[in-house]
């Protein structure tokens, strides 16, 4: 065979396995019955309870850049109502505004939150207290909080407003389990026993899951809850 219709097949066959690489990548994203599970489908929007993958943080920070897209992912693990927007004094406020009441079938006092926070705490209770409670012999049937909203500065500090003054962030306190033993964060975080070990994995599952994570490692403004947030640099101590 001459040389020309030797590159010539070469090149046929390179664009035929090219081109049915395409068609597959194609059908898997676009096709309506495509096998890729939810978790592995990046166009697909996130579900709290999917296992995680690759794509779940990208689904999140998705998520909660659009309030109809935070909303329709909290339907996925979460009993909340949703509210009319709250505008506060100056600067203050929240929305999009929720009332949460539970996150997968762990119950709290009904709390007026943003859905990027009542998301995220989803987020943190399905795949991180949920696996972290096994090893307290009993699953979480509650979680107890300091409320969310609060129109105040940062504590030592005059002018800047807190996070909370916007609902950005949750404080968790503690939690109850299903046979009624009740844990609070400010006796069982030191310690090496199971409880302890639960807070901490707590703590490092916490910061998965929200952007800053201030806990009683951070200072003893913090030694009796989790401040959770939302927004913010990343810390997570
Ligand atoms: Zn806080």
């Amino acid at each position: 065979m001459p040389k020309s219709l030797r590159i010539l097949g070469r090149i046929a066959v390179r664009l035929t396995l090219l081109g049915c690489l395409l068609w597959g990548g194609w059908w898997l994203l676009m096709a309506g019955d495509s096998p890729l599970p939810t978790q592995w489908h990046p166009l697909k929007p996130l579900d709290v309870a999917a296992d995680e993958s690759w794509w779940t943080g990208v689904k999140l920070r998705r998520a909660v850049s659009s309030d109809r897209a935070c909303l329709a992912a909290l339907d996925t693990g979460a009993d909340y109502v949703s509210l009319p927007p709250l505008e506060g004094e100056g600067a203050c406020g929240i929305d999009p505004r929720v009332s949460l009441r539970a996150v997968g079938d762990v119950g709290l006092s009904p709390v007026e939150t943003t859905c990027a926070v009542a998301l995220r705490t989803a987020m943190w209770e399905r795949h991180v207290l949920r696996p972290a409670s096994q090893t307290l012999g009993s699953p979480i049937a509650r979680l107890h909080h300091q409320s969310s909203y609060n129109c105040r500065p940062i504590r030592g500090s005059t002018s800047r407003l807190s996070t909370h003054a916007t609902a950005e962030a949750i404080d968790v306190r503690g939690v109850t389990l299903a046979d009624g033993r009740r844990l609070e964060l400010v006796s069982g975080w030191t310690g090496d026993g199971a409880e302890a070990a639960f807070w901490r994995a707590a703590r490092d599952g916490a910061c998965d899951w929200f952007v800053t994570v201030l806990g009683p490692d951070y200072n003893a403004l913090h030694a009796d809850h989790f401040h959770l947030q939302s927004r913010g640099w990343g810390l997570c101590r």
